[in-house]
């Protein structure tokens, strides 16, 4: 049963219209922020900031105080006129959001994706071979995000439908709606005008661009590693390997995309050997079509993630995938930097 919202509960989601009534009757002004009252506000907008500048994982912890350094992180990232920053503030926030409703009660759940998309979420309750189904949506709602996700188990055919609605579990429902919930953010942050900021506040919003890289566009990039392939690639190569089955689509991808990155024909066709009905004559005749030397000698294009996604063959990141248009952006250009920290990391450990 749904509950009133507690100011812990708007400090988790600051981006509900409680929270910013919250904010409105508070009078915050802007000329206020720059007084030591503030101070512990302020600061945390900063970080808050800060982490989507650098491309950190978004911390959990929350306090009352969030409400406000919601909004002041919002001010703080308008008066720095970086869209590129607005759009990874917002993924950030979102990322935030969807680990915290991971602990989350029903209710709360229910209500934030409501907030988010207006569509009718419901608690459902049912349990099927242990796995509990805790939400329901209905169908047609489920059908217009659903195909953007090419594993088997987001067919509608794979699912428990019942009475118009597709029931969910938990991590199914918040992954259905990630992306909704980080638009939302977007578009609040983006209709706030931002007045003129007292000196101090100005010095932080030139740390902050100080701090923010320039976005580059990594569009072909020969030689570039497999570490660096995008997931639908590296799922591809994976299922080659173990020498499945691929359809036709799939080995055309993975021959444009493997010769835009530098690969030669040899090494393509090479590459195709574990498919279980190789025939190398037919292969290195495709690749060198598609490599533009047969034929009208028309170098083939890498298809657009879209058409990859059309032929259900998209494992979208997240994070690395986010706001690219083709296979060769990949990692996008908010995340290039996140990623090779987290190969450092993780070399660090082994
Ligand atoms: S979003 Fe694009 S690059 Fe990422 S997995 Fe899907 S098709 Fe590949």
């Amino acid at each position: 049963m749904a509950s009133e919202l507690g100011l812990y509960d708007l400090a988790k989601y600051p981006f509900l219209p409680e929270a910013g009534e919250y904010v409105r009757s508070h009078g915050l002004s802007v000329g206020a922020l720059a007084q030591p009252d503030y101070h512990a506000i302020l600061e945390r907008a900063t970080q808050r900031v800060m982490e989507a500048a650098r491309g950190k994982d978004p911390s959990e912890e929350v306090d009352e105080k969030d409400i406000l350094s919601f909004a002041v992180s919002i001010l703080l990232v308008k008066a720095t006129k970086l869209d590129h920053l607005l759009s990874r503030f917002a993924l950030t926030e979102a990322i935030r959001v969807e680990k915290l409703l991971s602990k989350e009660k029903p209710w709360m759940i229910e209500r934030i994706v409501e907030a988010s998309t207006s569509i009718d979420v419901s608690q459902a309750n049912l349990e099927l071979a242990g796995r509990p189904l805790e939400f329901k949506v209905p169908v047609s709602e489920y059908l217009k995000r659903a195909p953007k996700f090419s594993s088997d188990k987001w067919r509608l055919l794979n699912q428990i439908v019942d009475g118009g609605y597709v029931f969910l579990t938990r991590p199914d429902l918040i992954r259905l709606f990630r992306e909704e919930i980080s638009k939302t953010i977007y578009a609040r942050a983006k209709s706030v005008s931002v007045p003129k900021l007292p000196d101090a506040l100005e010095k932080i919003v030139n740390e902050i661009v100080e701090a923010t890289p320039t976005p580059k566009r990594l569009e072909y990039e020969r030689g570039r590693k497999p570490e660096d392939y995008p997931p639908c690639i590296v799922h591809l190569l994976e299922s080659q390997s173990k020498s499945e089955n691929i359809p036709h689509f799939g080995r055309f991808f993975m021959a444009t995309y493997l010769l835009n990155v530098g690969k030669t024909v040899d090494e393509v066709v090479e590459m195709h050997k574990t498919v279980p009905d190789f025939d190398e004559r037919v292969a290195r005749y495709q690749v060198e079509h598609i490599a533009g030397l047969r034929g009208g000698r028309t170098k083939y294009k890498v298809p657009t993630c879209r058409t990859v996604i059309s032929h259900g063959m998209c494992y979208k990141h997240p994070i690395y995938c986010y706001n690219i248009r083709s296979p060769l952006q990949y990692p996008s250009k908010y995340s290039a930097k996140l990623l090779r920290g987290k190969r450092k990391e993780k070399a660090g450990k082994e």
